[in-house]
């Protein structure tokens, strides 16, 4: 039984689509005015385990995420360098793709951006006034939070004391507003100034929270299954994006809520407003492997907080080399024929343990224990040459299994048997002692580009494999 931690009843629940034939996922995009940071990515890579395991449990999902393409800073960021916010936000785009794609994140069936869905935030604007949900000043328009009731829901906030808690940072537009915790829908601008669209309200630009209400039910209708997001979206955010979307259609919004934990430097929040980020470029230019981040990131359970460490990043260095190197040595190591019915036993309960550790909320670090166990107890089969044929094939279905959730084992290049490279350093050394050096290069070039390395030592030709880690 799957279950998922829900923020929004703050209790375990089965997972129970709405509808049975499909699974409706809408999780929160970057806000795309820089390259994204690990902590960032601790969501993102949250969000592709998540979507991969609604996958391999069956469902048949559909998976939106949001780009964030207009906000504050973006505009802010495009008016320093005299730039559009299109040409602001256009390489940043590319590199988060390029980035999710480095970290092995599956990408969203649909990536809607803000900035093409003006219109759709503009009719759900037009319907929360006419409910009198929300109300004009200065040009601007405001969510009035005291019309629904419900506010609060998710996050649990207790409206009173927060307003007091947040005296000290009520927002510059506090006169405009008739309440200080209503939210600005959408932003007066000037005549002359960009970025802005004309609504029948009047000249100007959305507020943050209401792409993503317009954005998700555009594709996935006013009520579905889940929505997820960092932590620190549960509140304003998430709880704004119900008032705005429950507020409009008095449906319920989303059944589940789930929110991934911070990943943390020195006991403090990874933020670019602390400067104390890394974005996954500044961890590549060091020389670590994509793979070995995905693997930090997720080795944690997404609701635990996660503190980020070299000392960490290079602990996953040698275990995704040491699960690189398991798959390398089933494949290629020789097995006799037949199975054995106690490593049989033991790749059930690891596939079993697997799924049951998913099933419990996403528990990663339950489900690689024992993947890890697993593989402990078949290296020394290897290593006993006690390895048998089926064992071996099952073992390699199972990597696939939970490579299908985690992608934690490195791709799957064209690997050469241990047979094959042992026959051509024979043909090498032949070829050496006839003087025939293009033919002996050639087989060292050919070998060295399928991972081989060759060392020449007194005792004869040793081999090894490199490992690629891309
Ligand atoms: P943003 O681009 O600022 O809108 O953030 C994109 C996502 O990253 C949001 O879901 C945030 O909650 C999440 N996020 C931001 N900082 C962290 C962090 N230090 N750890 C985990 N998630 C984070
Ligand atoms: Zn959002």
């Amino acid at each position: 039984m799957l279950r998922f931690y829900n923020t929004l009843t703050a209790q375990f629940e089965e997972f129970k689509p709405l509808n049975d034939d499909k699974v409706r996922m809408y999780i929160c995009g970057p806000t795309v005015w820089n390259f994204a940071h690990i902590g960032n990515f601790r969501t993102f890579v949250f969000g592709d385990i998540l979507r991969r395991y609604l996958k391999f449990k069956g469902f048949n999902l559909i998976h939106v995420m949001n780009l964030t393409d207009v906000d504050d800073r973006i505009i802010s960021e495009a008016r320093k360098k005299n730039i559009t916010i299109y040409e602001m936000t256009a390489p940043y785009i590319q590199a988060f793709w390029e980035d999710m794609d480095a970290l092995g994140c599956q990408r969203p069936d649909i990536a809607p951006r803000a900035t093409e869905h003006i219109n759709e935030m503009i009719d759900l604007i037009k319907k929360l006034l006419e409910k009198g949900r929300a109300y004009e000043s200065k040009g601007s328009i405001y969510y009035r939070i005291a019309s629904f009731p419900e506010y609060g829901k998710l996050s649990k906030i207790n409206l009173e004391g927060n307003i007091t808690g947040a005296s000290g940072r009520i927002d510059a537009d506090k006169y405009d507003k008739e309440n200080v915790r209503d939210f600005a829908l959408w932003k007066f601008v000037p005549e002359g100034e960009e970025p802005a669209w004309n609504a029948p309200f009047g000249r100007g630009r959305p507020g943050w929270h209401i792409e993503c209400s317009a954005m998700s039910m555009k594709y996935l209708g006013e009520s579905f299954d889940i929505h997820a997001g960092g932590i620190d979206l549960q509140f304003p955010h998430h709880e704004n994006e119900i008032a705005q979307s429950e507020g409009a259609t008095e449906k319920p919004f989303v059944k589940y809520w789930l929110h991934s934990e911070f990943l943390k430097v020195d006991g403090e929040k990874m933020a670019k407003s602390l400067g104390n980020e890394f974005t996954l470029r500044d961890i590549l230019a060091k020389g670590f492997p994509p793979i070995a981040i995905r693997y930090l990131l997720l080795s944690v359970p997404y609701r635990n907080q996660l503190n980020f460490t070299f000392e960490g990043l290079r602990g996953a260095v040698s275990t995704v080399e040491r699960l690189e190197n398991f798959k390398l040595a089933l494949r290629t190591t020789k097995a006799t024929a037949g199975s054995n019915p106690v490593i049989k036993e033991l790749i059930e309960k690891s596939l079993r343990e697997f799924e049951e550790a998913m099933d419990d909320d996403l528990n990663t670090s339950v489900a690689l224990a024992s993947i890890h166990n697993m593989i402990r107890e078949i290296n020394t089969a290897i290593a006993n040459e006690n390895l048998r044929e089926d064992d071996r094939n099952l073992a390699l279905k199972a990597i696939e299994k939970f490579d299908s959730v985690l992608g934690i084992f490195g791709k799957d290049d064209e690997v050469i048997l241990d047979d094959e490279i042992e026959k051509l350093i024979e043909e090498r050394q032949e070829a050496r002692k006839k003087r025939d050096f293009a033919r002996a290069d050639a087989i060292r070039a050919y070998l060295t580009e399928k991972g081989i390395i060759l060392e020449d030592t007194k005792d004869g030709v040793r081999w090894k494999r490199k490992i690629s880690l891309t």
